[in-house]
């Protein structure tokens, strides 16, 4: 798999027990959205975030009540059992919380600094470097996270005053582009200078276009070695979040660029905030970089499917998969490999589940009320009857036990794996 492939970054930066770059695992983190002061209230949502398969969890810190209440989430997580390292995600008044609350530094794995939000003029350098002290004081690994909607704005207005005295002025946006890189590749140099050490820096720009996140990556990633976390930032609600974060992660992840990935989807009102780690998971693993949960092939379904059943069955097989995980994953390893099919009709659906682990396909319209179940490519059994479903979920049951349980058979491999493109390094 491309797990094990070099990436792009050489150095490897640990956040508590997880790593980025130099050879890891693209890693999948998230934020949570909830106010860090009411520690109930965060506590659950980290411990949700990190049960949907987040690595890394960032929490906003503020004030100096959610300052101090960082310890007490850590506590709390800990006593529930969730060792999910936390990032506190500082901008304006970082140097104070950390100067006066030391156990925030100490609880959390990580430090987010925006270099365009740590302060103006000659407090700029100071209230920065109060931020890189504390983190080395506590040996805590810093993103320098630089963002299009908080760009520091004396460097730009510096950079667009150079190129309005050149004889031909580039394109404003491409001095942003080059101011965004600047402010990242600079804080990091001002960091290592006041004794950082390189590998305990990562790097964001982070910009809420497709082309230009794309191309501000591949500048990054051409003049520096530290990992980079990927994300498009107000990616925005629905499926147009999904589908523009997918659309700039997916190109630049191919190129073997990017070591941390987190999507910024908007919720719906009251919707679930793990939805942006399902989404992370799913473009890795869609792209074969990482196996986090079973997947489920479906097929659209047309006119020979005129009932819902088939969509419901889908439906139910994934979320039931995916519900398993927190358990299967320690039980049954490997078991994130498996692919499962739930066809439609007879057209193309013996032949999807065929190249399934194992695979169901349903009865189109006007076909028998028969519902053929293969397993490692041979028809297993027909289901037909009420509870299709039901004895379907048992049956995929059956094969997770038999084999992934330690100790199994080796399992014929599906043959619906794909063969992994070689990483660009
Ligand atoms: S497999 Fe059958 S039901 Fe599904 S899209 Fe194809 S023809 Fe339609």
């Amino acid at each position: 798999m491309f797990d094990t492939l070099p990436r792009r970054s050489s150095r490897q930066v640990k956040v508590g027990t997880v790593r980025i770059g130099g050879g890891a695992p693209v890693m999948v983190q998230s934020m949570t959205n909830t106010d860090t002061e009411d520690v109930a209230a965060t506590v659950a949502q980290v411990a949700a975030l990190a049960r949907a398969g987040s690595e890394v969890v960032r929490i906003t810190v503020n004030t100096l009540a959610a300052a101090r209440a960082v310890p007490v989430i850590r506590a709390a997580l800990d006593a529930q059992g969730v060792a999910v390292p936390l990032v506190g995600d500082f901008h304006f008044n970082g140097h104070k919380l950390l100067t006066e609350v030391p156990d925030c530094a100490a609880a959390l794995a990580k430090l987010r600094i925006n270099p365009g939000n740590v302060g103006h003029g000659a407090k700029r350098d100071d209230q920065f470097g109060a931020m890189i002290e504390a983190a080395i004081r506590f040996d805590k690994p810093v993103r320098i996270g630089v963002n299009w909607g908080s760009l520091d704005p004396e460097l730009i207005a510096r950079m667009m005053d150079e190129n309005a005295a050149r004889p031909q002025p580039l394109d404003a946006d491409l001095v942003m582009r080059e101011a965004l890189i600047v402010s990242a590749l600079d804080s990091a140099a001002k960091a290592e200078a006041l004794g950082l050490a390189g590998d305990k820096i990562v790097l964001s720009c982070k910009v809420s276009a497709v082309q230009d996140l794309i191309a501000v990556y591949r500048s990054l990633a051409a003049r520096c070695d530290y990992p980079l976390h990927l994300g498009l930032t107000e990616a925005g609600m629905g499926s147009k979040g999904i589908v523009a974060s997918t659309a700039a992660l997916a190109v630049l992840l191919q190129e073997g660029i990017g070591d941390t990935i987190r999507i910024s989807l908007t919720p719906e009102p009251n919707g679930d905030r793990t939805r942006e780690v399902v989404v992370a998971q799913e473009i890795l693993q869609t792209m074969g970089l990482r196996s986090f949960t079973p997947m489920v092939a479906a097929c659209p379904g047309c006119g020979r499917t005129t009932s819902t059943y088939f969509q419901e069955l889908a439906e139910k097989i994934q979320s039931y998969l995916r519900a398993q995980m927190p358990v299967w994953r320690s039980a049954y390893p490997g078991v994130e490999d498996m692919h499962v099919a739930v066809m439609g009709c007879v057209v193309n659906g013996p032949g999807e589940s065929k190249l399934a682990d194992i695979g169901i396909s349903l009865p189109g319209s006007g076909e028998r009320p028969v519902a053929p179940v293969y397993v490692d490519g041979e028809k297993a059994v027909t289901l037909k009857g009420d509870r299709i479903a039901e004895e379907f979920q048992a049956l995929v049951d059956d094969y997770v036990k038999k084999n992934f349980a330690p100790g199994a058979a080796p399992r014929v491999r599906s043959r619906k794996k794909e063969i992994p493109i070689k990483a660009v390094a």
